[in-house]
């Protein structure tokens, strides 16, 4: 069972958990009691695929819901796509999770999600509305995992003329159950309209709309798989094993912190972010200070309040003693990131997106801040270099080339629809596309 971080008596199962969202009391919903796979984990040996690794786990995690063979059915589904791993250094790999359909990590957290509810509302002979605001980027993997499912349909809100040409495609060309709509107005707009539209009781139960937030548990428990799958590619070969993570709202890092927990033997993580550093301020002060975001060069980790906060310090019996001996915290900044960029590119060839390579210079100054330090450093690769090509052309002086996942969809077509910044607008659109409801 799960319960919120804000009222341990306030307990769902899973599929509540994933339809809620957000508990009612604000909160995020977490376990109630945390399951020891130790032995699980163990078992696993590196010739298995992550599919394979995703059905285990799966099966382990929802007995009650999932049967072997759906949790296996599931898993195939929602994993056509695998993470890799390579070298950056002789101690330092890179965990790459781009290779899926939006070319980032969050596709493993929404296609797992999308494969699940469309599952639980097919049991109820349900239909549901995705309903999400996005400045860009995380709604493209959204878009993707819920293509074509059956009963649901998405909604995605972004703010007209100030996401990228490459964002834009990647929201407005697929079609079929995804409705992108144009509003005219900035993020926050868009933002509002949503909340503005869970909070109205009539249109929420008539349209039975739903999110696809990163705070929602099927989207975080998904992540574990790759932290799981990783370490056991490595467990032979190293004997202690780090975890960088690139962090924002820390979900990911929460994924990888869920897994430790589990019985996957890490060392320690290191949280890495830009110069948003409300997480690693606690760390080193015991403070929590949320504010404002700045605007950087990895900006979808420019987050002022990061919401899982919550759920590391409930995993942490909200001691800053205890989460200080498992997380490690660097602060990198855009100068420096663009500077990694650009070596990293001169050294071997090869490009790493910006939020990869916050990361990556994280992890060079912990070494040289512990050059005795032996152990194999495990860097989170959150994006393809290819879906930042302005900031990576200029930082690295040649041209990267774009993945195939994007270049499809540049002859595509884009169809929105564009409508002004207010709720009544909003309805009179779901309205019209959704007369039978
Ligand atoms: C979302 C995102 C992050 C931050 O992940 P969190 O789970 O929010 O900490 C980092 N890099 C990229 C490319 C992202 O899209």
């Amino acid at each position: 069972m799960f319960i919120s971080t804000r009222d341990k008596n306030r307990r769902v199962n899973f599929t509540q958990a994933v339809f809620e969202g957000l508990a009612p009391d604000g909160g995020l919903y977490h376990f109630e009691k945390m399951p020891d796979f130790s032995k699980i984990i163990d078992g696993f040996s590196s010739s298995q695929s992550f599919a394979e690794i995703a059905s285990v786990m799966t099966e382990n995690l929802f007995p009650d819901l999932f049967s072997s063979e759906k949790a296996a059915e599931i898993s195939k589904k929602a994993f056509p796509f695998s993470p890799e791993l390579t070298w950056m250094e002789d101690d330092v790999a890179c965990l790459e999770l781009y290779h899926g359909p939006s070319c980032a990590f969050k596709d493993f957290g929404a296609s797992f999600l999308a494969t699940v509810m469309e599952e639980f509302l097919a049991e109820k002979e349900q239909r549901a509305v995705i309903l999400t605001a996005t400045s860009g980027d995380t709604g493209s993997a959204v878009a993707q995992a819920f293509y074509n499912k059956k009963n649901i349909d998405v909604v995605i809100l972004y703010p007209s003329n100030r996401v990228s040409p490459l964002q834009e495609k990647q929201l407005t060309t697929l079609g079929c159950n995804i409705h992108a709509l144009e509003i005219k107005g900035s993020f926050d707009d868009c933002q509002r309209m949503v909340k503005e539209a869970f909070i109205d009781r009539q249109l929420k139960k008539k349209y039975c709309l739903t999110s696809a937030n990163s705070i929602n548990l099927g989207r975080l428990i998904p992540q574990t798989f790759y932290y799981i799958w990783a370490w056991i590619q490595l467990k032979k070969k190293a004997e202690k094993i780090v975890f960088c993570v690139p962090s924002g709202n820390f979900g990911n890092l929460t994924a990888g912190l869920y897994a430790d927990f589990w019985g996957m033997r890490t060392d320690f993580f290191i949280a890495a972010t830009n110069i948003n550093d409300v997480v690693p301020e606690y760390l080193i002060s015991g403070k929590f200070t949320p504010r404002n975001s700045s605007k950087t060069c990895s900006n979808a980790m420019d987050v002022g309040n990061p919401s899982n906060f919550e759920r590391m310090l409930s995993l942490f019996d909200s001691s800053h003693e205890k989460m200080k001996q498992k997380i490690h915290q660097e602060v990198v900044t855009d100068a420096e990131t663009l500077k990694v960029i650009q070596d990293f590119y001169k050294l071997t060839g090869r490009f790493i997106d910006p939020h990869t390579a916050v990361g990556y210079k994280a992890i060079k100054n912990y070494k040289s801040e512990n050059p005795d330090y032996k152990g194999t450093i495990i860097n989170i690769s959150t994006a393809h270099p290819g879906k930042f090509p302005e900031i990576v052309n200029k930082a690295a002086g040649r041209n990267v080339e774009l993945p195939v996942q994007l270049k499809k969809l540049l002859d595509l077509e884009k169809k929105s629809t564009v409508i002004d910044n207010n709720l009544a607008d909003l309805a009179g659109f779901l309205k019209k596309t959704f007369p039978e409801l």
